[in-house]
This record gives C-alpha cells, sequence and structure tokens, in this order.
C-alpha cells in the first residue's frame, strides 16, 4: 500500500527553491517512498549561498558548503539524484529561462509526480514560506509542467536537442494552506529529523530543531489521527 493514492511504480521529481525546503517540506514523505522502491531525484534551483549574516561568508564557499549539507541530507531519506541549477539565491524569476530550464529537466526525469512549492499559497502569513524564491519558483514549477512540458510548442529548439514533450501526471504541492492529501511519516519521522539536521549552516537553533520538528508534523497529523504527517495539496494535470 503506497500512500498519496499512488501505485509505487511512479517517478517522483522534487524541486526545491533552496537547500533545506525539501527537507523541511516533505522529506518524511521522500523516505517513505524511497524505502518503497520508488525512483526519486531533486532539483535544487539555488545553492542558498545568501543565507548568512556572517560577513566573512563568502557566497561560493556557502554554497558549497549547503549544496554538501543537501546532499547528505537527500542520502539519508534514500536519494542520490541532486540536481543543483545554481540560480544566485535571492534572484529566481519565473521567467523564460528559468522555464526553460525547468521543462529540460522534466523532459530529462520524465516524473509522473512532482513534488513543489504550493504556488496558490499568496497568504504572506509565514515569512519563511512567502519567500521570493519560493514563490517564483512555485509559479514556474507548474508552468513548466502545464502547458510548456508537454507540449512540442514550448521551447521549440529543446525538441532539436532531443528533449521530447512529457507529460507530468500530477503534482504535490507543499507548504500549502489547503492540504487535501496527508501522508503518514510516524516511521519517517527521525529520518526527517536527521535530514534536517544535515542542514546545520541554517540551523540557528539546532538544539531544539528535534522538538520543532516533533511538535511541528504532530500538529500536522493530529487532525487525521497520525502521530506525525506531513501534508500536501495534490493536483491532477488534465492531458
Ligand atoms: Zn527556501
Amino acid at each position: 500500500m503506497i500512500d498519496g493514492g499512488l501505485r509505487g511504480s511512479e517517478k517522483i521529481l522534487v524541486i526545491s527553491p533552496h537547500p533545506d525546503d525539501v527537507d523541511f517540506g516533505c522529506s518524511g514523505t521522500i523516505a517513505k517512498w524511497s524505502h518503497q522502491g520508488m525512483d526519486i531525484a531533486y532539483i535544487i534551483c539555488t545553492s542558498g549561498d545568501k543565507g548568512t549574516d556572517d560577513p566573512d561568508m563568502k557566497a561560493e564557499v556557502l554554497a558549497n558548503i549547503r549544496e554538501e549539507e543537501q546532499r547528505r541530507a537527500a542520502a539519508i531519506v534514500g536519494v542520490s539524484k541532486v540536481t543543483f541549477l545554481r540560480f544566485k539565491d535571492g534572484e529566481l524569476r519565473n521567467d523564460e529561462a528559468f522555464r526553460e530550464i525547468l521543462v529540460r529537466m522534466i523532459r530529462t526525469y520524465k516524473p509522473d509526480v512532482v513534488l513543489s512549492m504550493d504556488p496558490a499559497n499568496t497568504r504572506f502569513e509565514n515569512p519563511y514560506v512567502s519567500h521570493s524564491d519560493h514563490r517564483e519558483t512555485a509559479l514556474a514549477v507548474f508552468d513548466a509542467i502545464y502547458p510548456a512540458s508537454g507540449n512540442r510548442n514550448f521551447f521549440p529548439k529543446l525538441l532539436d536537442e532531443g528533449f521530447m514533450p512529457h507529460a507530468v501526471g500530477r503534482i504535490f504541492f507543499f507548504a500549502t494552506p489547503t492540504p487535501n492529501t496527508w501522508i503518514d511519516i510516524t516511521d519517517a519521522i527521525e529520518a526527517k529529523i536527521e535530514a534536517l539536521r544535515c542542514h546545520r549552516s541554517q540551523m540557528a537553533d539546532f538544539d531544539n530543531l528535534e522538538t520543532w520538528v516533533r511538535e511541528r508534523f504532530g500538529e500536522v497529523g493530529r487532525e487525521k489521527e497520525m502521530a506525525f504527517a506531513e501534508s500536501f495539496r495534490q493536483l491532477e494535470i488534465p492531458h
């Protein structure tokens, strides 16, 4: 029995604005799905090179640290395919260049299911969720999936390079204000905590991380009588 209504043979692609967003948003679910043998890859759009207040930290050094943190976090939840697009932190825009690269990646990995942040989350209640890179990536990923990736008339030069149209079947949006899918991550909560621990450079309150994760994802699970859960808005894409 696969969570989220999946068969277990789907290919999964997670598209994350920064290193660590995937681990806050969905790495418990990823740990479960990879344990169930699913084929999962990560695309990380920036390497988080502005994620510091240390005046002596150079952007390229921080980018290297954060890529390594993300690779280790991915390995903990069973994911070895991690691609960094290396856009500059804080400068993502839902423009042609970004969408073309996303379409190229979608046509490369040919996922059945994509996980990304919810473009409908425009409440600005939580500064972390509403970060510009999160908003822009959420929109760009949706636009790249529908209709661009499945339509040969978008980015026609990609056809010449061998990137044939690929239609994604559904999206699981995380960081969503209107979830319709809850995944029980009780068996994966330790893996999620360990994955988040890898992002040490971003954890000002590292000592309280485990307590925060247990409280936060315990709260998500409570209304569905799960000890710990991650929630998503699942959307079928018509073809
Ligand atoms: Zn982020």
